[in-house]
């Protein structure tokens, strides 16, 4: 089989040496595997269990693990350029592929770019260890689920779960809604705000971070999963009734990921690759088609219409656009922003999470009827990209919010 050609050329974007190499090999597991199965989970609306065991296989699932810890130590840029390339063959598998990657994420490459006392640091470095060795180990998987259906996953209120201080660790109380990975992850790592009693206000700067066993004891997976896109992602409710988790459950020290949020906000970019991968499929998928060589349809060109033409030729500046403004947006990511690369971010976010269904939209106006058959990935990629946009904590309607207010105050201002 020819290896598709990379959404960013190496040589090109100035792509180091490491980046080449793993967005290549995700390129070829999502060629050569992900690709074919992706229709049966999105039809079953079930777990890409298959594609894990290929990440295991391949060493994908410690991309981001740091060196020291035996990872392939990626920094966020690395990652973001590598997912990109997963999303283009199975957005599902890219979207529960970054709840994964960021439990590393956040405790791996950003905490390594913080201030924080050594005997913080140190008592974090061992915690963190057994975290990396169950996913280098037993190919762990780990969630993310921080959704509760309040203000809390948009930033703006204290995250309902609790964890109450006990001896040993903590238990952990609350329902978290939209769990990609639920009843398939191994550990969740939830947001929860720490609390020293029960009758405790939550406060935001209490956030914590921590990884709940699926296995224990109070932990249950609810409602059904039949949901327009993204449907291998299995987001199903999880609640948590007294659970027990000890001490070294922790992905980040106390308190630390409400700083690490805000002096990081890049992170919350990790959801788009699964989007700009699939800006990039449906662009493919249309060449590919109006000149008569998608596998499984007749070899019938339609290339000569000048309107095919236009619309493809949108649909490329689109994607120049898009992958443009991305590319620079986790370029410039890195902690402490300033407001203008914050803005661009906002910018990007929403880029990517609009015009990955806008040029899906024009491929299936262009390629025509037979394009949106089931038979064909075109229709999933239609209905995978439109989920982007609802992604808090920077969905596009928040975004169009945040850079409105944020291009026309200065930070402070008010209007009397
Ligand atoms: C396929 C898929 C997978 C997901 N996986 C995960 C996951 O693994 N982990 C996880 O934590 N979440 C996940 N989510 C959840 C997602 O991030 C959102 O939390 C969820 O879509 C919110 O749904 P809602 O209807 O409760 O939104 P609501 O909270 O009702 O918000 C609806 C809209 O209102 C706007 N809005 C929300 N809050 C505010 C505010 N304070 N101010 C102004 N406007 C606001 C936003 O534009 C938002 O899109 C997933 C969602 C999808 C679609």
């Amino acid at each position: 089989m020819t290896q598709d050609a990379p959404i960013f050329d190496p040589a090109t974007w100035g792509l180091t040496e490491q980046q080449a190499e793993l967005s290549s090999l995700a390129r070829k597991l999502g060629q050569e595997k992900f690709a074919p199965r992706a229709a049966k989970y999105d039809r079953e609306a079930s777990f890409p269990t298959e594609n894990y065991k290929d990440f295991f296989d391949s060493g994908m699932m410690g991309i981001a693990i740091p060196k020291e810890y035996g990872g392939h130590g990626a920094d966020f840029k690395t990652y973001m350029l590598t997912a990109a390339e997963i999303g283009r063959y199975c957005g599902s598998t890219a979207l529960t592929f970054n709840m994964h990657v960021c439990s590393c994420l956040w405790s791996g490459f950003l905490l390594d770019t913080f201030d924080m006392p050594d005997a913080m640091r140190a008592e974090h470095n061992k915690t963190r260890e057994h975290h990396y060795r169950r996913i280098l180990d037993d190919g762990a998987i780990y969630a993310q689920p921080f959704s509760e259906g309040g203000a809390a996953a948009a930033g703006s209120k204290a995250f309902g779960t609790t964890a109450l201080k006990v001896d040993g660790g903590w238990l952990i109380n609350g329902k978290k809604i939209f769990a990609s990975l639920s009843g398939h992850a191994n550990y969740y790592g939830a947001l929860c705000t720490e609390i020293s009693s029960k009758d405790e206000d939550p406060d935001r700067a209490n956030t914590m971070y921590i990884a709940v066993p699926a296995n224990s004891d109070g932990v249950t997976v609810e409602g059904d999963w039949d949901p327009l896109g993204m449907r291998g992602t299995v987001s199903r409710n999880l609640i948590f009734k007294d659970v027990f988790v000890p001490s070294d459950a922790k992905l980040m020290p106390s308190g630390i990921y409400f700083q690490a949020a805000k002096r990081w906000p890049h992170m919350f970019m990790t959801l788009t690759p699964a989007y700009m991968g699939l800006a990039q499929a449906a662009y493919d998928f249309t060449v590919k088609y109006l000149r008569g060589e998608m596998p499984g349809t007749p070899p019938v060109k339609r290339r000569m219409y000048p309107t095919k033409q236009i619309a493809v030729a949108q649909m490329r500046i689109m994607l120049e656009q898009t992958k443009s403004l991305w590319f620079q947006a986790i370029t410039e990511a890195g902690p402490n922003p300033t407001r203008d690369s914050l803005l661009r971010a906002w910018a990007a976010q929403y880029t990517v999470m609009e015009n990955s269904n806008e040029i899906a939209q024009l491929a299936i106006r262009t390629c025509g009827g037979q394009s949106m058959l089931r038979s064909l990935h075109l229709e999933r990629i239609y209905r995978d990209s439109r989920c982007g946009a609802l992604m808090l904590p920077w969905t596009s309607e928040l975004c169009l919010d945040m850079l409105g207010k944020g291009t026309l105050y200065e930070s402070g201002e008010r209007d009397e």
